[in-house]
């Protein structure tokens, strides 16, 4: 990926930087057809009127607006990072023997098709299902040594040594967890997971309970525009064949059962949360983070879609 040595703000970063504020107050208006996700009751004290975003260029010029300081869970964001270390620590075989390469159509938290659909693996690591068995592929001995593996690489990529769990939501996830802990249990007699099924998601409660702000995401993403290296330091942290893997699941499940429509009005790679959060990249150009904790009824930040859909649009981002 060719990255230009101009190092001041382009002109459509200026560009950003002045209508931000106005498209974000604009998509604000969204958040009260949104409901905060209460599932995980810890994630229901979110601000459900919140929306701010962060945007990062290869030289760490930035556009920002909105409520950006807010920090949240990454929750199913994360899911795109355990992926790849998955991919790093045991390559692409053993990962896709686990898991398939297709997006279900039903909801991230669905078993449906477990049961329906031989050989019984899920159909991809971004529902909850591959998720969890994304996780029990991590290296490490111990459920410990997996999840400070996966910190150490979530650190890296964000550029943030001071990332970390928010304890009190990991333990909210934890304790309403039924559907996940059946969805594992089924898993394990499916031959699926490695390992003891609590370990297992301990791992996975508690990436999805790292703590993130836009910035950090926004960091995290720009290394999956420029192809697995952080252009601001020019250091390669993941290969570039991971990263395109990784991306193509954002375009095809990255946004839940909503991904097709995502392609059609926004046209970029992203993966959601149900904090509240959205990733997504420019390819060669931006990392971008997101949040507006209220969501729409398919689990992704209504005003997040929106304000995306509103920056695609007037930029002309579309990759396809
Ligand atoms: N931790 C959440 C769960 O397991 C992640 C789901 C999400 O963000 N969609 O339900």
């Amino acid at each position: 990926m060719r990255i230009s040595n101009d190092t001041n703000p382009s002109n459509e970063l200026n560009i950003l930087r002045g209508r931000l504020p106005e498209w974000v107050a604009a998509s604000k208006l969204q958040c009260k057809g949104g409901k905060v996700a209460s599932y995980i009751p810890e994630l229901s004290k979110a601000p459900g009127g919140a929306l701010g975003i962060h945007i990062v260029d290869a030289h760490g010029n930035t556009a920002t607006a909105g409520d950006c300081g807010l920090s949240f869970t990454m929750q199913s964001i994360s899911k795109v990072f355990t992926l790849l270390l998955a991919l790093i620590d045991n390559g692409e075989d053993v990962v896709f023997d686990k898991v398939g390469m297709e997006p279900t159509g039903d909801n991230f938290n669905s078993m449906l098709k477990l049961e329906l659909v031989q050989p019984g693996i899920p159909f991809n690591p971004l529902i909850n299902a591959g998720a969890i068995a994304i996780s029990s592929l991590i290296a490490g001995d111990t459920a410990e040594e997996k999840s400070d593996r996966t910190l150490a690489f979530f650190r890296k990529l964000s550029r943030n040594d001071s990332l970390n769990y928010d304890l009190a939501v990991y333990e909210s996830e934890a304790e309403f967890a039924d559907l996940n802990r059946s969805m594992a249990y089924f898993l394990k007699d499916n031959g699926v997971l490695k390992g003891k099924v609590d370990d297992v998601l301990d791992v996975y409660f508690r990436h999805c309970s790292i703590n993130a702000t836009c910035s950090d995401l926004a960091r995290m993403a720009l290394v999956l525009a420029f192809d697995g290296t952080d252009p601001i330091s020019g250091t390669e942290l993941v290969p570039r064949r991971y990263v395109q893997i990784a991306k193509t699941f954002m375009v095809t499940c990255g946004m839940y059962n909503a991904s097709g429509e995502f392609a059609i009005e926004v046209g970029l790679p992203a993966k959601s949360g149900v904090a509240g959060g959205i990733l997504t990249m420019v390819p060669g150009r931006y990392g971008i983070g997101l949040v507006g904790p209220a969501l729409n009824p398919k689990g992704n930040s209504i005003a997040g879609v929106h304000l995306l859909e509103t920056m695609s649009k007037e930029l002309d981002w579309s990759l396809f």
